[in-house]
């Protein structure tokens, strides 16, 4: 990509970050697994390159394809969802205190609690979809506010407006964990938020064959996303080159792989709040769902991802899980199989999971197999 437009989404997926190898004229890049790059007879490195674990042509330009979809200034690509997530909270210093959602992905709440209360970050778990509570648990030392919309499992919906607000009404960061939604359906950075995390693992590289993460910020010149990106070079959680690559693949087709996902979760959603064996959908584009508005407002789509409470709780919902055989039993998502998880058995105790609660993450197979599925396990539970 040679000049710079606002492009829209479908073509920054395929062309942002990439170009043809100047070389061989491929349009696909090469992956580069050398670690160390040659230096200038005068000492410089008029490439920008020196070792792999500072900078790698394949990170790069991943940096720069997944910085320019979520309409950011700059990003750092990790190892994993969960060392971009470590990233940001290694940015804050001990004593300090930073607001989680009570409702959030398990592996955020676990690695708080495990390793940097440990280390003397504080956090406090407080309900995102009510202002008050939040700006109750602010605290002089509080530094950040994290937010994952929609929530995992309960799919609650945090207005990121309102957060922006409280934020700034007490000179605090926002940092939005962007995974569910991908920049497809959702871009923080322009409701305010500072720093955007994903899970490349899930929707963006999309094929349950890559574990990665990724930080961007709005602004490069953010003390915190430079001391974010210090800790990526020298801390060294880095991704290879080809999960970067394959992530890089995966980003292309991104846009058209979750407008068909979205499109059957929406269709399954409705035709599951219908079923007489299911007691309550999850889906924030239903209008049932208490953050249908802000939803609406906020999002493009309400996603692919879906839980639903089966009537009979946890043991008829273990036999619907048991019954699928289509739909894959895994954990995970954002891959081209349909995914179903029980979550409050693999969350243990700390769950915020109603024991009949069956997570649905779709993928690429077609609506009515997906149901014909669906219905055979209802029916048979
Ligand atoms: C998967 C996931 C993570 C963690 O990412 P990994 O790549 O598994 O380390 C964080 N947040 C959300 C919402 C996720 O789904």
């Amino acid at each position: 990509m040679k000049t710079v437009r606002p492009y829209r989404p479908e073509t920054l997926a395929v062309h942002a970050g990439r170009g043809i190898d100047c070389a061989s004229g491929a349009i696909t890049p090469a992956i580069h697994m050398s670690t160390t790059f040659e230096r200038d007879p005068d000492g410089g490195f008029s490439r920008d390159l020196i070792y792999g674990r500072t900078a790698n042509p394949n990170r790069t330009q991943l940096e720069a394809a997944l910085s320019a979809m979520e309409g950011g200034a700059e990003a750092a690509c990790f190892a994993s969802g969960m060392a971009a997530v470590s990233a940001i909270l290694q940015a804050l210093k001990p004593g300090e205190h930073v607001l989680l959602p009570d409702d959030i992905y398990y592996g955020v709440g676990a690695v708080a609690e495990s390793v940097f209360a440990r280390w003397g970050l504080r956090h406090s778990r407080v309900d995102m979809t009510d202002p008050k509570q939040i700006t109750a648990a602010v605290t002089s030392d509080t530094r950040m506010i994290w937010v994952e919309t929609p929530s995992n499992p309960n799919l609650a919906i945090t207005d990121l407006r309102t957060v922006r607000k409280i934020a700034d009404e007490h000179g605090l960061l926002v940092a939005v964990d962007g995974t569910w939604t991908t920049p497809i359906l959702q871009r923080p950075i322009a409701y305010g938020a500072d720093l955007v995390m994903h899970s490349t693992t899930k929707y963006i590289a999309g094929h349950s064959d890559v574990t990665g993460g990724v930080v961007i910020t709005r602004d490069a010149d953010l003390p915190i996303f430079q001391t974010i990106r210090t800790i990526q070079k020298e801390a060294g959680a880095v991704p290879s080159p080809f999960d970067c690559w394959l992530a890089s693949r995966g980003l292309m087709s991104l846009p058209v792989r979750i407008r068909a996902q979205c499109q059957t979760a929406a269709h399954l959603a409705d035709w599951l709040a219908e079923h007489p064996n299911v007691e309550r959908v999850l889906y924030p584009g239903r209008r049932d769902h208490p953050g249908f508005s802000v939803a609406t407002e906020q999002m493009d789509h309400p996603g692919a991802m879906l839980s639903f409470t089966v009537t009979g709780g946890e043991a008829a919902a273990m036999r619907v899980q048991a019954g699928v055989d289509l739909i894959t039993r895994a954990t995970s998502l954002g891959g081209t199989h349909t995914l179903i998880e029980h979550r409050a058995s693999i969350e243990g105790e700390a769950t915020r999971a109603a024991p009949g609660l069956l997570r649905l993450a779709v993928g690429l197979e077609h609506v009515e197999d997906l149901k014909t599925d669906l219905q055979a396990a209802l029916t048979a539970a």
